[in-house]
């Protein structure tokens, strides 16, 4: 019997192509022999190897209606959007329109051209554990969502439209993905922003790093492992929601301390200053992901632990510097 549509290699799109999972994911498409369209933002450039680049913008709903019907793909892996919960309160509409609004866009186009070519459409969703707010840790599937930011407010939006569109036989599927890093991370993100710290003060560039609340615990993974997991939920037999995350939580606090001794620097004291302007509006205090279904169910579990992603991207910050010197902090 043929597998599962998603299982491939077949056609798909990937929004948020240019970014960190995007990147990643387009990559272990080709790979796999997959036809690869990219949706990158007008005016935006980006190539990689294989994928058809298409410029579009997630605001904009007939742009995104036209895209599905132009590629005709067998699976879309939404992963664009304002992915900041820090910047979305800056722009907390446009949030809920590229966030929360663009995915129900796509969906009803994938339902729109599942039923008028008869062909079927599958759709994977970046769900966020920004959806549960501040709800007590560990956060499974049926954890209640109190989302308590905009770019919650708008995953939790999307997350809903996903069952629904299901409802109406359309194969969507979420990952409701925990905090996941990797050397392609932007420096607006606290953990990166730690690691290149941590690089320019061993290099000599900076003496001082400038963070807002340490304590906050996530549950951080290795973005290639949770690629990994959208492949296997998008290839699934049946459509379904799953907590992508590696159930154990660390302080904001305790990466930097991983990733300073990965520099080979003592005591993080010597060189942090806290600001509480770099603290957010609210914050969950723990988030850390139940990623027992996903276990049980398709056998995924994340590979790379704590200590080896703070070292793998100090690793990858100290060659980076020391090769662009101090102009490479400006990424
Ligand atoms: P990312 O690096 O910020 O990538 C987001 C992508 O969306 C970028 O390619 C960006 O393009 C694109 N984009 C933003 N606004 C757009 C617009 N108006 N039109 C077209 N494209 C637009 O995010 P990521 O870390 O890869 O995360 C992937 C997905 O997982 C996101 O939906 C994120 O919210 C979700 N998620 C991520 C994490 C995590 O820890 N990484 C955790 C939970 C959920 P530009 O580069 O041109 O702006």
């Amino acid at each position: 019997m043929a597998g599962p549509v998603g299982a491939g290699p077949g056609v798909a799109l990937v929004t948020g192509v240019s970014g960190q999972d995007g990147s990643y994911l387009a990559e272990s498409l080709t790979k796999r022999g997959w036809t690869v369209h990219g949706l990158i933002r007008p005016g935006h450039s980006w190539s990689g190897d294989g994928v058809q680049v298409h410029h579009a913008d997630l605001a904009d709903s007939n742009g995104l209606v036209a895209l599905v019907r132009d590629t005709a793909p067998d699976v879309i892996y939404n992963l664009g959007g304002i992915s900041s919960v820090g910047y979305s309160w800056n722009e907390p509409y446009d949030t809920a329109l590229v966030t929360g609004a663009a995915p129900i866009a796509l969906m009803d186009a994938a339902l729109q051209l599942q039923r008028s070519e008869g062909k079927a459409v599958r759709f994977f969703q970046a769900s966020s554990a920004e959806i549960f707010g501040a709800a007590p840790a560990p956060q499974s599937e049926s954890t209640p969502r109190v989302p308590i930011s905009p770019y919650g407010v708008a995953k939790s939006m999307a997350h809903a439209a996903v069952a629904v569109f299901r409802s109406q036989g359309l194969a969507a599927s979420a990952g409701i993905l925990f905090n996941h890093e990797s050397v392609r991370r932007p420096p607006s993100f606290v953990t990166r922003k730690i690691t290149l710290g941590a690089a320019a003060i061993k290099l000599g560039f900076r003496t001082e790093l400038v963070l807002g609340n340490l304590d906050a615990q996530r549950d951080f993974g290795w973005a290639p492992d949770y690629v990994d997991a959208m492949l296997a939920i998008a290839s699934a037999e049946e459509p379904d929601d799953f907590i992508i995350a590696t159930g154990v939580a660390h302080s904001v606090r305790e990466f930097a301390e991983a990733a300073f001794a990965s520099a080979g620097l003592g005591e993080i004291e010597r060189y942090l200053r806290i600001d509480a302007r770099f603290s957010r509006a609210a914050d969950a205090p723990t988030m850390r992901g139940d990623a027992s279904k996903i276990a049980r169910e398709l056998g995924w579990k994340a590979t790379t632990s704590f200590e080896d992603i703070a070292r793998k991207m100090v690793e990858h910050d100290l060659e980076w510097l020391d090769q662009h010197g101090p102009e490479g902090l400006s990424l």
